[in-house]
């Protein structure tokens, strides 16, 4: 796996694209994907294989840094080699929302 430098990370990019087409509607329970940090190998994949961006590496661990852009694919849950990520959905009509207008 490729440790990619920060500025050619794509999801970081893709969450400068999608702010036109998406809003971004804050969720209440803004941990519905939670990294399980003593389980968490800092491999990095949920960090460049999110297509929301919605992850950071601090410390060689994992953060679900931004709920807001979750598209509820459930990339992380599943590819994550440590089974240190637990997912949930946003409540209802929260995270990215299409833009009709
Ligand atoms: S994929 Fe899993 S083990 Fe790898 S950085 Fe993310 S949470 Fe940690
Ligand atoms: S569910 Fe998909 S979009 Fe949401 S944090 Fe996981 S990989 Fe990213």
């Amino acid at each position: 796996m490729s440790k990619r430098p920060k500025e050619e990370y794509e999801g970081a990019k893709l969450r400068e694209k999608i702010k036109d087409y998406f809003e971004m509607v804050e969720p209440k329970n803004k941990d519905f994907i939670k990294v399980i940090t003593d389980k968490c190998g800092g491999c990095r994949i949920c960090y460049e294989q999110c297509p929301g961006g919605c992850f950071e590496m601090e410390n060689d661990k994992a953060v679900f840094k931004y709920p807001n852009f979750c598209f509820e694919c459930g990339a992380c849950f599943n590819i994550c080699p440590s089974d240190a990520i637990s997912w949930d959905y946003p409540e209802g009509g929260t995270g990215l929302v299409m833009r009709w207008s």
